[in-house]
């Protein structure tokens, strides 16, 4: 497999949809072709709306396909289980833990007859730790919130992870919550599937502006534009630049780096998983397992304001040494690296968000879901708004409670100054 710092290593090239050329009118436009968009587009089709998707690139071609591609009901955001009851209580923690459960079940069920295309693999997830004793608590935590998993102790791990890095793990086995994909495939087959429902898809086509109209909105891309009632924006703040979004919101949102390692072993250290994380330390990585093949995002995790490309070279010096210390016994390759953007918005930290950007009430906002199953989610949850349930969006999936004051900040620094606070806002423990 050979990856280009631009292509993700799902990439596979395929045939465009048309470029929007014209002038046209539709009850609503979902803007970006990732695994939010095409979600909203798939439930609105299915719903009888004729919606329009537009992508400036191609579809899946933003941090869907880009992505590590694990999805297992281990993990309801970056933070681990035992952390987000602790910050959000157990009851709130479980609600955003069945959200992700419920993406979960959806994507399996749309890769059910073409599991072979997806690549799906099944063999179970495994979250690896240097300390018991976190492992012990994150196991409690899991169990806490219905997800079944067995803590692995240091003997019993050897049968999975060839490492003695680590000291204890917890294993996820069930193959209808745990498993991996191939993204790129997957967004593209709910494109078809929308599309013979009545969807329309412009690829190459990047909205330039949304403009808000007596009774819709105008949105002008470089040789057409539409004039919908309702716009789903689901543009994934983090892996864009954010023209066409009201200037707060793109102020409240903090792009941070995260990079893609396609690692070859000669003998691959993981046995009887499909996908891995490692949460000892802040430097996590995760990894999607195949034969002697891992492709890895790992390194620079940390908030990193910068958008220096030197970053680039120095993360995958800093994942060649990670992977190195964790496993000394098995010689390794790094390939290629692809840079990816992931991130936290101001609003809210790391949780997805769904809501009305601002007080619009016909522009909705789909942003990053923490992962494919919780994207998926959002975006059946805009499609649900746009069609009149407002009362679908979960609380804790609104745009973030921290929005007023945080959009009121945002609009009296300038970019550089939230870029620099940034990071210790978020580490402040704050949002
Ligand atoms: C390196 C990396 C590894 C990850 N690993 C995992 C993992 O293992 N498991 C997991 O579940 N999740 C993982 N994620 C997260 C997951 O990929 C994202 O949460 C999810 O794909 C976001 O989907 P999305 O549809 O919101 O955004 P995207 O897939 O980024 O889609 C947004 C789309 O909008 C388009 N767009 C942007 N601006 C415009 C415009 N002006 N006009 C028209 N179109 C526009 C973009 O081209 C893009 O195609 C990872 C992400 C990264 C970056």
């Amino acid at each position: 497999m050979t990856v280009s710092h631009t292509d993700s290593g799902w990439y596979t090239p395929v045939s465009s949809r048309p470029i929007l050329d014209e002038s046209i009118e539709c009850d609503c436009v979902v803007i970006g072709g990732g695994i939010s968009g095409l979600s909203t587009l798939l439930a609105l089709a299915a719903a009888g709306v004729r919606p329009v998707l537009i992508e400036a690139h191609h579809i899946g071609s933003g941090g869907t396909g880009a992505s590590t591609a694990i999805i297992t009901q281990a993990a309801g955001s970056e933070q681990g289980a035992r952390e987000m009851i602790d910050q959000f209580g157990l009851e709130a923690t479980q609600r955003i833990f069945g959200y992700v459960r419920e993406g979960i079940r959806d994507i399996r069920e749309l890769v059910r007859q073409k599991e072979a295309v997806c690549d799906l693999r099944t063999q179970g997830y495994i979250n690896l730790f240097e300390n018991e004793e976190m492992a012990q608590q994150e196991h409690q935590a899991q169990i806490q919130l219905g997800n079944d998993n067995q803590l692995l102790k240091a003997d019993a791990l050897r049968n999975h992870v060839q490492s003695s890095h680590y000291r204890a793990g917890l294993f996820f086995a069930d193959p209808e919550w745990n498993y991996v994909l191939n993204p790129y495939t997957l967004v593209r087959l709910m494109a078809g599937k929308a599309e013979t429902l009545g969807a329309t898809i412009y690829e190459h086509t990047p909205v330039l502006s949304l403009q808000e109209e007596a009774d819709g909105v105008l949105v002008k891309t470089p040789r057409g534009q539409i004039r919908a009632r309702k716009v789903v924006v689901a543009t994934n703040p983090f892996t864009i630049d954010l023209k066409g979004l009201p200037r707060p919101i793109q102020r409240s949102v903090l792009p941070v780096c995260q990079y893609i390692s396609l690692v070859e072993f000669e003998q691959n250290p993981f046995q009887n998983c499909s996908g891995f994380s490692d949460n000892s330390t802040l430097d996590y990585m995760f990894g999607n397992v195949k034969d002697n093949l891992v492709m890895a995002s790992a390194g620079n995790f940390e908030f990193v304001a910068s958008r220096d490309p030197q970053m680039l070279k120095e993360s995958h010096a800093a994942n060649k040494e990670q992977l190195a210390r964790r496993f000394p016994d098995h010689p390794f390759q790094i390939r290629s690296t692809w840079p990816g953007r992931i991130g936290g918005s101001l609003t809210s930290g790391f949780l997805a968000q769904t809501g009305f950007a601002t007080s619009r009430k016909n522009i909705y906002v789909s942003f990053i879901g923490d992962g494919l199953a919780i994207g998926h989610y959002l975006g059946k949850v805009a499609a649900d708004a746009v069609m009149g349930n407002e009362k679908s969006i979960p609380p804790e999936l609104r745009i973030g409670r921290a929005v007023p004051l945080t959009m009121a900040l945002a609009r009296l620094c300038p970019r550089r100054v939230v870029d620099l606070v940034a990071p210790l806002v978020y580490n402040s423990g704050l949002f």
